[in-house]
């Protein structure tokens, strides 16, 4: 027998979209609906879940909640296709990531970034990618959210999220990009908010000696172009900090001075180290010990910046890896400012900080309504002396399904109905809520523990429709009742 040869890969993205929408239908896509519609107790419609968020944790978890039959509606204040960091507040060059992740894909293999990348521009240029452009993989995020139909209302800021006095849901205030105020509700609400998602940058306070003219945070939005022949110091070596001082470079600064604290940079990344199925699926059954020890271990160890993203800044001859060298103080002088430090003064014309993210309530005013009733870490463990961890002793305690859980049993009815699908769920579930290495995974989690839930309260219903339930397998005339067998054909059957 002769095995006929494989049938070439196709080239065009019309024939991937072809086969992604065979791929659905043979998976039985869309998955029938089963959710009781419900209603709040004034008549108005609710959502079944509404998601505040539409980048790739956001999207993922829509099409995860499609595959179970349960409709979602995504939020997000950004225009279509500025969803996230990519094509706004990112600098690198690349993804930091492996091309190889099959990030939000959700097992299909029609929809991974490989397979709609190759589609276009075939096997030899995926094999010659080094990684993945930073604008493509929001191309590809782009293109996920056509062909999987995701209903994103983009130009839409939640401003305001409530649990409902009664606990049957969440009501969200939103405000359109042309300031039409509107509100909806929702029976669950999913926080896809990204990176800084209970929070926003972490800003050293001795910022607050400059004028908000004279430093940015690396996550600001900014035109690099302004610091054309300035001196610029950037505070900290991680990857943003690298491309922060790689884009100022290359948009002129004079020079670029890296403030690092650090004696080195740190070489490996203990993340990618740790990031294996048995942490992803086990994360959240381990105890409270060994979720504080690793998470510490990283957050101590730090990731390094990419290797691409540290050649990037040093090719530059204008630019000094300046480490051991904590800020000591900052004061302004003339149009720029003198940074202390212990190896010596610095002076510069602008101030980068890129010190990262944290979780900073006041910093997002449409939580003000929950913020004080979230439980933390810092309410259910206390580290051992030396082991202390601020981002983790903020991080809230969540449930199996990321549900926030109240701070004292009653005190906010309905605030497990908000999930937290976002950077901070990181202490309790592993990065499976965010990064695109298990972000399938954690939206699967999520989805299903959803479905567990609606399950459990409109069990009554589910309960009243399989009583009702009559759709016959069976009609009767499938078969005569036998005769006894003495009765057949007036015959004696022998014993
Ligand atoms: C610069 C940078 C580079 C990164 N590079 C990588 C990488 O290479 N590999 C990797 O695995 N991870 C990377 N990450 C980490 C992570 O993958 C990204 O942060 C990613 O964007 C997370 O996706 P997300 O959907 O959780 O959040 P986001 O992509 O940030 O999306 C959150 C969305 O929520 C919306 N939103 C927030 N609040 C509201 C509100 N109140 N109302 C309406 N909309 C709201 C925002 O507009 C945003 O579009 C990077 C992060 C950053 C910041």
């Amino acid at each position: 027998m002769t095995i006929p040869d494989p049938v070439p890969p196709s080239s065009s993205l019309a024939a991937l979209e072809a086969r992604l929408a065979q791929d659905l239908a043979y998976l039985g896509w869309p998955a029938r609906s089963w959710m009781p519609p419900r209603q709040a107790a004034d008549g108005d419609t609710m959502i079944d879940v509404a998601i505040v968020g539409g980048g790739q944790a956001g999207l993922a978890a829509w099409v995860a909640l499609a595959q179970l039959g349960i409709r979602a509606v995504i939020f997000d204040r950004s225009p279509a296709g500025s969803e996230g960091p990519w094509a706004t507040t990112a600098r690198m060059e690349t993804l930091r990531s492996p091309k190889e992740l099959t990030g939000p894909a959700l097992g299909l293999p029609a929809l991974t970034f490989r397979a709609w990348f190759e589609a276009q521009f075939g096997l030899e240029a995926w094999t010659a990618m080094d990684k993945i452009p930073r604008l493509q993989w929001m191309d590809y995020l782009v293109w996920y959210r056509r062909v999987m139909n995701v209903d994103v209302r983009n130009g839409m800021a939640v401003t305001a999220v409530q649990p409902l006095p009664d606990a049957t849901g969440v009501r969200l205030e939103l405000r359109s990009s042309d300031g039409e105020r509107s509100s909806v509700l929702a029976r669950r609400l999913v926080l896809a908010t990204g990176r800084d998602g209970l929070g926003g940058p972490a800003v050293p306070a001795f910022v607050n000696a400059l004028p908000r003219s004279k430093w940015a945070h690396s996550s600001d939005e900014m035109d690099y172009g302004k610091l054309k022949g300035l001196r610029v110091g950037v505070i900290g070596a991680g990857s943003s900090a690298m491309d922060s001082a790689a884009t100022a470079l290359e948009a002129g600064a004079h020079s670029v001075e890296l403030l690092i604290r650090r004696a080195d940079l740190p070489r490996v990344n203990k993340g990618k180290g740790a990031g294996v199925p048995g942490l992803t699926q086990g994360h959240y059954d381990l105890p409270d010990e060994l979720k504080w020890r690793i998470r510490h271990y990283i957050n101590v160890l730090n990731v390094p910046p990419p290797h691409g993203s540290t050649l990037r800044v040093s090719r530059h001859p204008n630019a000094f890896f300046n480490f051991g060298c904590p800020v000591l103080s900052v004061e302004p002088r003339g149009e720029g400012m003198v940074v202390s430090t212990p190896k010596g003064d610095f002076e510069f014309d602008f101030l980068i900080v890129s010190t990262g993210f944290k979780v900073d309530w006041p910093n997002r005013p449409e939580f003000a309504a929950i913020a004080p009733h979230v439980r933390t870490w810092k309410d259910r463990f206390t580290p051992a002396p030396g082991d202390e961890d601020q981002e983790l002793s903020d991080s809230p305690d969540l449930g199996p399904a990321f549900e926030f859980k109240e701070r004292s049993p009653g005190e906010c009815p309905g605030l497990a109905r908000i999930h937290c699908f976002c950077y901070p769920a990181a202490l309790s579930h592993g990065t499976v809520s965010g990064d695109i290495p298990a972000i399938s995974d954690g939206a699967r989690r999520l989805a299903g523990g959803i479905a567990s839930l609606f399950y459990r309260e409109d069990f009554d219903q589910h309960w009243a429709y399989l009583q009702e339930f009559a759709e016959p397998e069976l009609f009767g005339d499938e078969w005569t009742p036998a005769l006894p067998p003495k009765e057949r054909n007036g015959e004696e059957t022998e014993p």
